[in-house]
């Protein structure tokens, strides 16, 4: 049975061609903007592929007591949605996705509000939502028969790749930047067997390199171009969903920085309500680190119509990106929602880490930029103490644990950095004092910490 019923399209032009056409680089030839996966079965009112919204429901939550590998699967469990195969039975899977869904009670408080969640997409099993674009897309890579696959990254995409790559019995090659990306992420990317080349530059001259290397080698490209990714990154929008029984909460919010992940959500939201299987899509916000803030000062001076590059820094390394690739699909995210795409500081990101931290959660620096962006849009008036919140944590805290201590040794932020959160800082640091091997001393260890 042939399970594949899609093509695609260009999110530029309008161009509409076959999935294997945009191969090496996912670019239009018409355009050179980006493609985006579409299943015209949909578009008829009636018809035998268009999914029945009722019957889904039932379908997506009777798979999760299955004992099959792609029921289990938090992204294949939803294939009906992602008809990208030739057949289901070549899909390469971890069991990823159908992350928890868990309460921020003490965030809620301190802000006044009372529904606030954190989708964890760090407990992938990788440790970050990349693995569910890679299962999705590094099976595609696997159905038409290539041996190696690529992607330059801020090390997450690349520990997602070389693990499905590694299931799969596929060779991978990975292009970072070198000393710029957390050690857990290059370990894994090690530990799974990639070829690993530290490059000196940034992410934004890793993947125009790899560009140039997939016309020349036979070479699958696995960056969030591709446009298969986001088919497997739109499901934590349905699980969410689910999660909520179909009455979507007010408002998402995502960490931005290739902008594949908030394009996803939105591309998964928008389908849902065309399919019928929720009523509207949630507000969705990006928020980016100031010192890699593009779409931020896109959606400043012009609404989020044109972007400038800028020159990325900042310590939370997954989202340092200066370029982003899918900022226009991102951008119709946020447009078409009522959403918000603001940036927060190094300081600010640390702070609404730690408090992530204080919850039992913990994810790494770059998914903690959604709490501190609530923070800001709560202050602006623009989130309602009474509204429905949840923040996409996209990976877990293990990813970069230098980050992690550094902070609460007090070594991570500068006096600049701090300054204003002195207090909040204080009250957050848990430093590992060094203490004598004496009853007393670790009581009084445990005395001399504030409650
Ligand atoms: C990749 C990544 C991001 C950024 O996602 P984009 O799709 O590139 O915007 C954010 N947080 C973590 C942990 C990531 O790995």
């Amino acid at each position: 049975m042939n399970d594949n019923l899609h093509q695609l399209r260009c999110f530029g032009c309008g161009a509409r061609i076959a999935g294997a056409d945009a191969q090496p680089h996912f670019r239009c030839a018409q355009c050179g903007e980006l493609f985006e996966v579409e299943y015209p079965g949909w578009n008829q009112k009636k018809g035998p592929d268009r999914p029945n919204a009722g019957a889904l429901k039932w379908l997506w939550r009777e798979r999760r007591s299955s004992l099959e590998g792609v029921d289990q699967s938090g992204v294949w469990r939803f294939r009906e949605l992602l008809p990208i195969l030739d057949s289901f039975g070549n899909a390469v899977t971890l069991r990823e996705g159908n992350t928890p869904l868990y309460h921020l009670p003490r965030a809620a408080q301190a802000l006044g509000m009372d529904q606030l969640f954190a989708k964890h997409q760090g407990m992938n099993p990788s440790g970050s939502f990349k693995d569910t674009g890679m299962t999705a897309a590094l099976s595609v890579a696997k159905e038409r028969g290539f041996e190696w696959v690529a992607c330059a990254s801020t090390g997450n995409t690349s520990a997602a790749m070389a693990a499905y790559a590694a299931r799969a019995g596929l060779r991978s090659l990975v292009l970072i930047p070198e000393g710029k990306i957390a050690w857990g992420k290059l370990s894994q990317a090690m530990d799974y067997g990639a070829v690993t080349c530290q490059l000196k530059t940034d992410f934004d001259g890793c993947l125009s390199l790899l560009t140039q290397i997939v016309r020349e080698a036979p070479i699958y490209l696995l960056n969030s171009v591709n446009p298969y990714r986001l088919e497997g990154q739109k499901t934590p929008a349905f699980e969410i969903a689910e999660a909520f029984d179909w009455n979507l909460p007010d408002h998402v919010i995502v960490p931005g920085g290739n902008l594949g992940n908030s394009s996803a959500l939105g591309k998964g939201f928008r389908e849902m309500v065309e399919l019928g299987l929720v009523a509207r899509m949630p507000k969705i916000s990006v928020i980016q680190a100031a010192g890699a803030n593009p779409l931020a000062r896109s959606f400043a001076e012009n609404g989020g119509k044109s972007l400038e590059p800028v020159a990325a820094n900042t310590r939370a390394t997954a989202i340092r990106i200066g370029n982003p690739a899918s900022w226009r699909k991102a951008a119709k995210a946020i447009q078409e929602t009522g959403g918000w795409c603001l940036d927060v500081s190094e300081g600010e990101i640390a702070v609404a880490k730690a408090e992530i931290g204080a919850e039992g959660l913990g994810c790494e620096p770059a998914s903690a930029v959604t709490l501190a962006g609530l923070k800001k849009l709560r202050a602006g008036g623009k989130v309602a103490a009474g509204d429905s919140v949840v923040l996409v944590l996209t990976g877990h805290t293990l990813k970069d644990a230098d980050y992690t201590i550094d902070f609460h040794k007090g070594a991570l932020l500068s006096e600049e950095e701090a300054r204003g959160q002195e207090t909040q800082i204080a009250g957050l640091r848990r430093n590992a004092v060094t203490v004598e091997a004496s009853l007393q001393a670790v009581l009084a260890a445990m005395k001399g910490t504030a409650a």
